[in-house]
């Protein structure tokens, strides 16, 4: 590998810049999903919005690979790559939030713990992903599914402007009035337009909310039942559904600690007078083998799975989108959720209805709009050789629920060897993506994503 000229490169960047040379290259080069161990040329840290625009020049005109890392939970990996340039945004994390206008501003490198720490403290929030260490950056360009999703949309249907430096290094500021096209593919076309160096977000008002996971058996009656729930009850009702093995924690009784088992993770954001209603309708689903739902600040909830998925285990995910949660699906997933390979393996429904359906196929570039429901299935283990033995489980996990999924799905829920997916998950928005790709991105400096190629 021929190591490319940084030396001015280090004088005009006010971040950090790192070579196989330096100090902290070890710690730079890390990505979150461990089976992704590959050595840039170069990793810069960028400090502002000038920093991002120097390094998207430098890539461009050494025809160098360009990563773009924002929270580095790309499972994909694409927040890495071998012998070219990472641009880390991990130092640009600032948040303004406008209690007037309900509305807040965050760099693009935060965090979603960042981000509902800063709006909490006003009484306010937007969907956003459930493990607080998850870049709002990917989540949000990919489309973003969480606990508010049936009240308040996608994460993108919630991003109202955005500034971004795209692959000539102009910088652009879209808005719905200015550059309307930009702020369409920004909201579901993923990381292929340019980089955000900040995001504006429309918030809702959501303070304290009635949250937590309560485990049954792995048993398809209560997974009917939970999909009941979720026609019949009111958009302020976040409800994941879980399937996995028993976690080890002490509201759980030992003897179902790591035997298959399914949950609810519920995020009640109607008026408390209404909790008891909730918790009954919880305890109508099935026997409950262990519970832990109280009244918790919203923030806590989005931190329930980081001790069970820290940075370092090794993934490999696949997704499906689907309309129903149909008889026959379910009891693939009992049949699969029988033999989940670890704790870290859970395989989790996010429902997609309510306020999601509302926005039009064409209204953001995320088109499934019909989709109720989107699966993660996410085998997750501790060793390389472990994540390889795999790899099989899951795709016939996947292809075992084929018959009742839509052609595309999800692309923040797909690795890399799906690529061949990216033209059905876009439906009918593909043809308007990809001409926004020609004109923003023609040479494709930024395909190191589910690529729109020019
Ligand atoms: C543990 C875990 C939990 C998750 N939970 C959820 C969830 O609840 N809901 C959900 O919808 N998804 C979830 N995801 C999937 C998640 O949305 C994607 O992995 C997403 O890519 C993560 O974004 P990131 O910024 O952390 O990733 P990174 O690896 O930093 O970035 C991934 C890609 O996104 C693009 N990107 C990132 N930042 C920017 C930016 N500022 N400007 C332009 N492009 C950018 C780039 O193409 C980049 O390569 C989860 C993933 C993991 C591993």
């Amino acid at each position: 590998m021929v190591a490319p000229p940084v030396e001015h490169l280090r004088e005009s960047v006010r971040g950090a810049v790192t070579t196989p040379a330096d100090p902290g290259y070890e710690q730079a080069r890390k990505v979150y999903n461990a089976v992704h161990d590959k050595h840039p040329a170069v990793v810069v840290s960028a400090a502002d919005a000038g920093d991002v625009i120097e390094t998207v020049g430098f890539a461009r005109e050494h025809g160098l690979t360009l990563a773009v890392r924002g929270g580095s939970h790309s499972v994909a990996g694409h927040g890495t790559c071998d012998g070219g340039v990472v641009l880390d945004l991990g130092r640009m994390r600032g948040i303004r939030v406008d209690p007037q206008t309900r509305t807040a501003r965050a760099q693009g490198g935060c965090t979603w713990g960042d981000f509902n720490h800063a709006t909490h403290a006003f009484g306010l929030a937007t969907t956003g992903g459930v493990v607080s260490t998850t870049g709002i950056g990917g989540l949000t360009t990919g489309g973003g599914m969480g606990y508010l999703a049936r009240r308040c949309g996608l994460a993108c249907d919630n991003l109202i402007s955005a500034d971004v430096v795209t692959a000539d290094g102009s910088f652009h500021v879209c808005t719905e009035d200015r550059e309307a096209d930009l702020l369409w593919g920004l909201r579901g076309g993923g990381g292929n337009f340019g980089v955000v160096t900040s995001f504006e977000y429309r918030l809702h008002p959501v303070a304290d909310i009635l949250g937590g996971p309560t485990f049954y058996p792995l048993d398809g009656d209560v997974i009917r039942r939970y999909r009941r729930l979720i026609e019949d009850s009111a958009d302020e009702l976040g409800a994941l559904l879980v399937v996995g093995l028993g976690p080890p924690v002490p509201f759980l009784p030992e003897r179902w600690h790591g035997r298959p088992l399914c949950g609810v993770i519920v995020c009640w954001t109607g008026p408390e007078d209404q909790d008891d209603r909730v918790r009954a309708m919880l305890a109508e689903l099935g026997p409950v083998l262990g519970q832990y739902v109280g009244r918790i600040p919203y923030p806590v909830i989005n931190t329930l799975f980081d001790e069970l998925v820290p940075p370092g285990l090794f993934h490999y995910w696949k997704a499906t989108l689907s309309e129903d949660l149909p008889d026959g699906a379910i009891d693939v997933h009992v049949e699969f959720g029988a033999t989940t390979p670890s704790i870290q393996s859970v395989t989790t429904v996010f429902p997609i209805d309510g306020a999601c359906g509302r926005v039009g196929p064409a209204d953001t570039a995320f088109s499934y709009r019909g989709a109720r429901f989107s699966t993660a299935l996410s085998p997750t283990m501790t060793t390389r050789e472990g994540i390889d033995a795999q790899r099989q489980w899951v795709r016939d996990y996947h292809a075992a629920l084929e018959p009742y999924s839509a052609e595309g799905g999800y692309v923040n829920f797909m690795d890399g060897d799906d690529q061949g997916k990216v033209r059905a998950n876009y439906l009918d928005n593909y043809v308007r993506l990809r001409e926004l790709k020609r004109r923003y991105d023609p040479d494709n400096l930024f395909r190191l994503n589910h690529n729109i190629a020019p």
